[in-house]
């Protein structure tokens, strides 16, 4: 983040504008909107101004400008706009020079008034083209109905601070109302039925556990309601696998708790994590417990399931992007194909207790049928069982593999080999992310050289 999008409130408070022109009308009706008091000098060619001001049509002395809460200087003109800016240093309020950011202490993010509730969207100067292009999406995101529920949300705010002291039962209360049928007359306009509707439950609120798969690393691959459940959330529990992209998008003041796992070596051992899981939700928590992929594909979400249906708590769960379907995608190969793989089995290379000598249980003839695609995770450590154990009961040698560490990140590797020389491929490169192997004929379609060829030729087509 180059700058931050504070909010300014402007209740009693004077703004000073000096400038000319359009560039000066646009933030005239920009401020005229907030219930700043606007005083605007125009030494040079003085305009009429459409808002509720006080004009002066010359530049200011430094006494009109002791006590603002900010000054804008808008002229074109560079050195106008430097002569507005060395008097508006004669004071202490914070200075945007319009258009001029090495003159100014702020700028204005490009901004979507929804009456009361404004959005600011702030680029740190960088591109206000690409500001602009945000706040149209945002414009449609979010509709003009909003304000009529800030507007609401403002009259409420009082009300509710005299009724519920405590903050967080506070906040839960408004995120109850601003999901009721209040808040639909609220959007609608009809405000003094929307006050007179709301209903105050006094009952304490019963805690609820989510388990919510954050797929297999990138952020855009989570699904709607995971992104509403992690910014409802008083409480995350993560591990290793979910990347710091997804946790950006959390509750800024949610708890979090790290359980983190990394391969024999669980750093906080399950029943820790249920005990954990329990207790949060029985002080009243929404707990978000966030795992990679999917909470039931290889990530123990059946045993915290359990625990907390035993323990009498809610519980839900929210389906992920598992792995193979991750790593397929980014590698772009296709699990299934009507040439090469009518089938698809995950199976898991690590076995119950995490030790290696232990054989792992599978009906390895099963597994070994030809157009079938295995999907391995936590196979690495394993790898060498695996494809000795497919190849003794028929698979041949050369049925492609294909390695996937860190799929659909930006750090993504593939590292293609044969089930023969498996076992010198991962020695020659051990991965050190998650990494998942393909096995089977539909692996021998990944192509590394597509994507550089396509891009090389664009280049040459382009004669750049
Ligand atoms: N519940 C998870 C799997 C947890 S087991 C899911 O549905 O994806 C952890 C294993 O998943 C890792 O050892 C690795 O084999 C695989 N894995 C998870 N994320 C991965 C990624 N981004 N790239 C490659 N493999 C990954």
């Amino acid at each position: 983040m180059l700058a931050l999008p504070l909010s300014w409130p402007l209740t009693d408070k004077r703004v000073v504008l000096i400038g000319a022109g359009p560039w000066l009308a646009r933030k005239v009706t920009l401020l005229a909107a907030t219930p700043a008091s606007l005083h605007i000098y125009m030494p040079v060619e003085p305009q009429r101004i459409e808002a509720a001001a006080e004009t002066f049509n010359r530049w200011p002395e430094s006494a009109e400008l002791e006590g603002a809460a900010l000054i804008v200087v808008a002229f074109e003109d560079r050195p106008l706009a430097e002569h507005g800016a060395a008097l508006a240093r004669t004071s202490k309020a914070p200075l945007n020079v319009v258009d001029y950011p090495d003159l100014s202490d702020f700028h204005f993010p490009a901004i979507v008034d929804r009456g009361p509730l404004s959005i600011g969207i702030a680029t740190g100067g960088t591109s206000p083209v690409l500001a602009r292009e945000t706040r149209a999406k945002i414009e449609a995101a979010v509709p003009p109905s909003e304000a009529h529920l800030a507007e609401f949300a403002l009259r409420l705010s009082p009300i509710l601070r005299v009724r519920i002291n405590d903050v967080d039962e506070r906040r839960r209360a408004w995120e109850d109302i601003l999901k009721s049928p209040a808040a639909e007359l609220a959007r609608a306009g009809r405000i003094d039925e929307a006050l007179a509707v709301v209903e105050l439950s006094d009952a304490p609120r019963q805690g609820v556990v989510h388990l919510v798969g954050a797929g297999p690393g990138d952020p855009e691959l989570l699904t709607l309601k995971a992104l509403r459940l992690l910014s409802e959330a008083d409480v995350i529990v993560y591990d290793r696998l979910v990347g710091d992209g997804i946790l950006a998008l959390a509750r800024r003041d949610a708890d979090r708790f790290y359980v983190g796992k990394a391969r024999s070596n669980h750093s906080v051992p399950q029943d820790q994590i249920h005990d954990l899981l329990v207790e949060q939700a029985r002080l009243g928590k929404r707990v978000v417990r966030l795992k990679g992929g999917d909470p039931f594909v290889f990530g123990r979400g059946g045993e915290e399931v359990e625990a907390l249906r035993a323990a009498g708590i809610e519980v839900h769960v929210t389906p992920g992007i598992t792995a193979a379907l991750g790593c397929a995608a980014s590698a772009g190969v296709p699990l299934t194909h009507r040439d090469h793989a009518q089938s698809v089995t995950f199976i898991t290379g690590h076995s119950k207790d995490g030790d290696h000598s232990n054989p792992l249980m599978l009906d390895w003839s099963a597994l070994s049928a030809p157009h079938h695609t295995l999907v391995v995770y936590m196979g690495v450590a394993t790898a060498h069982e695996v494809s000795t154990k497919l190849m003794r009961h028929g698979r041949l040698p050369d049925t492609p593999v294909l390695v996937i560490e860190n799929g659909t990140r930006p750090d993504a590797a593939y590292m293609p080999a044969t089930l023969g020389s498996l076992e010198n491929t991962l020695k020659a490169q051990p991965p050190k992310g998650p990494a998942l192997l393909i096995i089977g004929e539909v692996a021998g379609l990944y192509q590394a050289e597509s994507l550089v060829k396509t891009a090389t030729k664009v280049l040459e087509e382009t004669g750049a």
